[in-house]
């Protein structure tokens, strides 16, 4: 089939790529020119792992294509996908501007019948708008259908082409049978094409985004309390998890959840709620919570420096606000980095992917390590922020050897309490 996906950022560039690997004929638009021109030469310009291999496949097939001409885009596909960004507006709401700007430019130049696919994360009545927006300026026929994207970054390539469920809200048979026969080599094994109302559909992405925002809140909390009380979050988390109406997923304590979705989606749905006379008020506790989780160990750092950060060299393993991505959109790590650094402490961090995109933020506010030892050299303590792999067995002798003390802040429970006890001078972690 034809495709045109419009934005190609990490929802945009993974579906235009996976929906090329089963044969689809597909170009993928973006405004912004750099972004394109590295496309072009055939470099991805994210992180995300296996993406390369099928994006340099299907370049070469030509199946896959670049461009930075929304005419073209809607020139090519019979499926338009709209992979804009909904950031968080000045009210907490998603702000439309991208998708709804596009939506005027598309009423404007087709000339044939396309399905818009809206693939962004919008609010309940965002497909009606975008309907309005292009009918406006056309009288040529076409469906909107909303199929909110449920892929983890990390794991964005296996979640599009093996995805638990695909939704689909719309009422056009027309539009369905596109939607059914673009997807149905996806979903080969039995896992289903749900179809659905948009405004269901719409709801449906909110609603597993905020609740799973809410499972991890949760926990926290309950790590939090076991601190309190003496008791060890992990064995609870045990515990809770084998009962197979909680499941055992999701239920790591930590410094709270960050990225690009979560925080902005759980306000969105709140904001959302309170438009139409709603009070989510579970969503009020879990954002205020995640807000003092996120720099949950500073008050810790502190007291371990008697209230004087001042000079003191802190590391910090991982960036990125979880690993397997280069994505540091409400990374944990920055609220940490920009707490100590208001306290006059000096930071040198290390990351396996995102230190390109914290270095284009912070500049040289704060230093970049080679490797992960490297930056622990002379460092009175280490702070851990993302759970990479390389970080789960580190060679403690050359932590001791590297660092001034070997003090350790963990906001991701990566170690053994005891056995890490009995490796370095302090160490601290989440509900243990
Ligand atoms: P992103 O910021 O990575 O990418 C958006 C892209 O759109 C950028 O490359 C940008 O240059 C481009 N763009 C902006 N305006 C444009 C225009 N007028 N024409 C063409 N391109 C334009 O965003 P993302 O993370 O891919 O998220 C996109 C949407 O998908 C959001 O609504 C998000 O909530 C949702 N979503 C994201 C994820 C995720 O894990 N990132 C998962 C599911 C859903």
């Amino acid at each position: 089939m034809k495709v045109s996906v419009i934005g190609t950022g990490y929802v945009g560039l993974v579906t235009g790529t996976c929906l090329a690997e089963t044969g689809n004929e597909v170009i993928c638009v973006d405004i912004d020119e750099n972004k394109v021109e590295k496309m072009k030469k055939g470099e991805v310009p994210i992180y995300e792992p296996h993406l390369d291999v099928i994006f340099e496949r299907n370049i070469k097939a030509n199946r896959l294509q670049f461009t930075t001409s929304l005419d073209e885009g809607l020139e090519h596909g019979d499926i338009i996908f709209l992979a804009l960004p909904t950031p968080e507006g000045e009210d907490g709401s998603a702000d439309l501007k991208y998708i709804l700007g596009v939506a005027d430019e598309i009423g404007k130049k087709i000339t044939s019948y396309k399905v818009i696919v809206d693939k962004s994360t919008v609010p309940v009545g965002t497909s009606e708008k975008v309907r309005e927006a292009i009918s406006k300026n056309t009288s040529v026929d076409f469906d909107v259908v909303s199929n909110p994207e449920f892929l983890r970054e990390g794991f964005a390539v296996d979640d599009f082409l093996k995805p638990e469920r695909i939704v689909v809200g719309t009422q056009s048979e027309r539009a369905i049978k596109f939607m059914k026969k673009l997807y149905q080599p996806y979903v080969r094994s039995g896992n289903p094409i749900i179809i659905m109302d948009e405004k269901s559909a719409e709801l449906t992405k909110y609603a597993a985004n905020s609740f799973l925002a809410t499972k991890i809140t949760f926990m926290n909390e309950i790590a939090n309390f076991c601190e309190k009380v003496g008791a060890d979050v992990d064995k609870v988390r045990i515990g809770m998890g084998t009962d197979s109406r909680i499941g055992k997923r999701f239920l790591f304590p930590g410094i709270g959840y960050g990225g690009s979705c979560f925080p902005k989606d759980v306000k969105a749905l709140h904001k959302s709620g309170l438009n139409s006379d709603y009070n989510f008020k579970i969503l009020d506790s879990v954002i205020e919570v995640n807000a003092t989780q996120k720099t949950i160990l500073i008050p810790r750092i502190r007291t371990y420096f008697k209230n004087n950060l001042k000079d003191k060299k802190i590391a910090i393993w991982g960036l990125a606000f979880k690993p397997e991505t280069d994505d540091i959109r409400e990374a944990p790590a920055l609220f940490i980095i920009d707490a100590l650094l208001k306290e006059g402490a000096k930071i040198i961090a290390f990351d396996p992917e995102a230190m390109p995109n914290v270095e284009r933020k912070l500049g040289s506010e704060i230093s970049y390590a080679k490797d992960m030892y490297s930056a622990l050299e002379n460092a009175d303590a280490l702070v851990i922020c993302t759970e990479w792999s390389i970080f789960r067995t580190p060679n403690f002798e050359k932590l001791n050897s590297n660092m001034n003390s070997s003090v350790i802040f963990d906001g991701r429970n990566l170690y053994d309490v005891d056995e890490v006890s009995k490796e370095v001078e302090f160490y601290s972690s989440i509900g243990r």
